[in-house]
């Protein structure tokens, strides 16, 4: 599943520039995640990127937006045409 930011994010903006897909992005009170964009780093990297950095733990697993290794490539694939995944062989979804 995507990941999202909770209300006690305090607006550090770490997160924004580790996320392979840009889906981070300042919003109205606390940064937000698109889960559109968001493929738990599948195809970049082993662990969630966002979730690493946070210093406050507001990042976690987005249950009302579920998603399999197949939709993550696929969502992989739409985003980065022409590239191939990696790391996905070592790759832990996030919360587990
Ligand atoms: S889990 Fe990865 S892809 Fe999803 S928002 Fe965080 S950094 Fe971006
Ligand atoms: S790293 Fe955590 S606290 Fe900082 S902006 Fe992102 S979600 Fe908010």
């Amino acid at each position: 599943m995507a990941v999202k930011i909770i209300d006690t994010c305090i607006n550090c903006g770490a997160c924004e520039p580790e996320c392979p897909n840009e889906a981070i992005s300042p919003g109205d009170s606390i940064y937000v995640i698109d889960p559109e964009k968001c493929t738990e780093c599948y195809g970049f990297y082993g662990e969630s990127q966002c979730m690493s950095v946070c210093p406050v733990e507001a990042i976690v697993p987005d249950e009302d937006h579920p998603d399999t290794v197949e939709t993550l490539l696929a969502k992989f694939r739409k985003l980065h045409p022409g590239l191939e995944p990696k790391n996905t062989e070592n790759w832990k979804k996030p919360g587990t």
